[in-house]
């Protein structure tokens, strides 16, 4: 076994002020115990952002982290983590993105690139092997993301093409909230503001090529596990409408045909924006490093109104804004898409402004005189174009929605904030009372640890009738509630009822989920997407063991899950959330201010408190938190190694009196 199998052995540390760059060895000890990628990232973050740092302050660090699959053979082994302090939410920011960027860092020889403080001028950290430098990028500031790509790859044209990039554009120099960091011009580290924070340090971007590829303990073992696990998710039946249409099949379509997806899309049915309506815009299927998925499409819009509109994209949650927007244009969506991808912003983050702005504007709230004569009416697609633009520059009514949800919300103030839906300071998805398609899917959104979620305790393949057409039958459900818990029955019935076993459900999909982030996969390659043949703790067990050479077993991993979920709700912790932080916002609101958010019928919501309640504190039970508090116990955290996360928050608790230490 090579000492850095797996891994790849070693740390780089960028200080910002300082200039100072640093690589240093991976303590191996360390790596077994917390693995790679997310938990890496949810660990150093807890050691060195403490609650004083503010997310925009130079204190917060950006950490890139690598699992020990990034890079390799294993399918789908694309990801890339982000972890900092989210200037959104104040809480843990945690995103990941496909495409090239993670592989290429591992072969770089790096399983975490730690950036800290602030350059007194714009610059990009250039990386290859181990030649580091940082560079002057005043020349790029200003410049769109298209644009820096491009500039970037012209003026180092002679180390040659297969060259990976992150870059901020104008909405993370300009700290809209909505910013995201783009690998590529197409795909995005999103959550929680990641680009604001790079935009506070005046890192325009990274540049990055490895030529050392990954060492691999068990090379035949490991090649032949591959192969199998290619060949087996094949026979999902997931895979060929994965590989067909992505998100925009199983996502964005599925809502629009489900009555179940009322909630989430205001229960329009909109066909221009279905699969069907993208499919003379397809001009191939594109895929990130070794997937053999391919989920992502090529689109040229050839005639009408976006004629020349070309690129990436796009993913199920922006047809769920054509939704809420009532338009119904793919070649409008994809342009809204690539706009947004240009000024690096997060769709899934401006989208929810609009439709918040979109629903003051209804009700009267605000006026063209709030929004600078923009008319922000539904189906006006010039003014969500414009309004997205703004939001990037701070411009105009932009300015208040790069603030959103908290911050626009009183900056309008109105009683704006009723609508301004969120979960632990991120916004959810639109104007939406903080439900999903179940009550157990509603839970893995209001727990996750960065805020509203449906990529950590993920279970929206459970819900029966919403994908049945995917080939989630009832028949399918049955036989994986029988085989998995023991029970038929289980995702069959009424989806809100009281049924406490659901909080294993989600402690289980959030284990699972959480290794992908760990190890480097993207997630759709695991049971959370291809739900009878994809990756589980079991088959991550295999495949890390054979790559690092080290044994891991399937509980190995869970305890690893664990860890990181746990130091990540301690980070929270301290930070002041609590149980109250937990409840899908229309409970939440209730909850905070003791009477009912009035613009929400109660009576008409699927979701109850009493059935929530039972779930939740099965779910604290589970991952053996405090049922009033929410908080990790003791017990809990030293089972897991953890004591200094334990004797951190009861430093940080002491501190804390009265109303202080329950705030939320
Ligand atoms: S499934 Fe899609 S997003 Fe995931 S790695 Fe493959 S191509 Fe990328």
């Amino acid at each position: 076994m090579g000492s850095s199998c797996g891994w790849a052995g070693k740390v780089l540390r960028v200080d910002l002020s300082s200039g100072e760059i640093e690589a240093e060895s991976l303590d191996r000890e360390w790596a077994k115990k917390y693995v790679g990628g997310s938990c890496f990232g949810a660990r150093i973050l807890f050691n060195e952002v403490p609650p004083e740092v503010s997310a925009l302050s130079p204190d917060n660090v950006i950490i890139l982290s690598q699992g020990p699959l990034s890079g390799t053979l294993s399918p789908a082994s694309s990801r890339c983590e982000m972890t900092a302090k989210s200037p959104m939410s104040g809480i843990i920011s945690r995103s990941n993105v496909g495409g090239n960027f993670g592989p290429q860092m591992k072969w770089a020889g790096y399983d975490l690139i730690i950036i800290k403080g602030q350059a007194d001028k714009p610059v990009y950290l250039w990386i290859e092997d181990d030649n580091v430098e940082l560079r002057d990028a005043s020349h790029l500031w200003g410049q769109d993301v298209w644009a820096t790509d491009r500039l970037l790859r012209e003026s180092n044209r002679a180390v040659g093409t297969d060259i990976a990039t992150l870059v901020i554009g104008p909405g993370g120099e300009n700290l809209s909230l909505a910013a995201c960091v783009m690998n590529g011009l197409a795909r995005a580290l999103a959550a929680g503001s990641p680009g604001a924070v790079w935009g506070s340090k005046r890192l325009k971007a990274i540049m990055l090529r490895g030529n050392k590829g990954v060492n691999i303990a068990r090379p035949a073992e490991f090649l032949q596990l591959c192969q199998e696990l290619r060949k087996s998710l094949e026979t999902d039946p997931m895979y060929d409408s994965v590989r067909e249409w992505g998100t925009i099949g199983w996502v964005g379509s599925a809502l629009s045909r489900s009555p179940s997806g009322k909630h989430q899309t205001g229960g329009v049915r909109m066909e221009g924006i279905e699969e069907k309506g993208f499919e003379p815009l397809v001009e191939k299927h594109l895929a990130c490093h070794g997937c053999p998925l391919h989920c992502s499409h090529f689109l040229n819009v050839k005639e009408g109104k976006y004629k020349g509109t070309r690129g990436e994209g796009l993913e199920g949650f922006v047809q769920v804004f054509g939704l809420n927007w009532k338009t119904n244009s793919a070649p409008f969506l994809t342009q809204y898409n690539n706009l947004c991808n240009q000024l690096g912003l997060s769709n899934s983050s401006v989208g929810p402004a609009i439709t918040w702005a979109m629903e003051l504007y209804k009700r009267g709230i605000i006026s063209k005189e709030d929004t600078g004569g923009i008319e922000v009416t539904e189906g006006n697609e010039e003014a969500i174009l414009e309004l997205t633009r703004q939001m990037a520059y701070r411009e105009g009514f932009g300015d208040v929605l790069a603030d959103y949800p908290a911050g626009a919300a009183q900056k309008v103030g109105r009683g704006s904030e009723m609508f301004a839906a969120h979960n632990k300071g991120f916004h959810t998805y639109g104007f939406s009372p903080g439900i999903a398609t179940s009550l157990h899917y509603t839970l893995g959104h209001n727990v996750a640890t960065r805020g509203f979620d449906h990529l950590t305790g993920g279970t929206s393949l459970f819900a029966p009738d919403v994908r049945a057409e995917w080939g989630i039958t009832r028949e399918l459900l049955a036989k994986i509630g029988q085989e998995r818990y023991g029970d038929a029955t289980l995702f069959t019935g009424d989806p809100w009822a009281k049924e406490p076993r659901w909080a294993r459900v989600v402690y289980d999909q959030e284990n699972m989920m959480m290794m992908a982030d760990i190890t480097g996969i993207c997630k759709f390659a695991t049971k959370f997407n291809l739900i009878v043949s994809g990756m589980d703790l079991s088959i991550f067990a295999q495949i890390v063991t054979a790559a690092t050479g080290e044994d891991f077993t399937a509980d190995d991993l869970a305890k690893t899950a664990e860890r990181e979920l746990l130091i990540e709700r301690a980070y929270n912790n301290r930070e002041g959330k609590r149980r109250l932080d937990d409840y899908p916002f229309f409970l939440w609101w209730q909850l905070k201010y003791g009477k009912p958010n009035p613009m929400f019928n109660h009576e008409q919501l699927p979701l109850k408190k009493e059935n929530y309640d039972a779930v939740l504190d099965e779910y604290y039970r589970l991952r053996g938190c405090d049922l009033k508090t929410a908080i990790p116990t003791r017990a809990r955290l030293e089972e897991l190694g953890l004591e200094d996360v334990a004797d951190s928050l009861e430093e940080y608790a002491s501190l804390e009196t009265g109303e202080a230490a329950t705030r939320s």
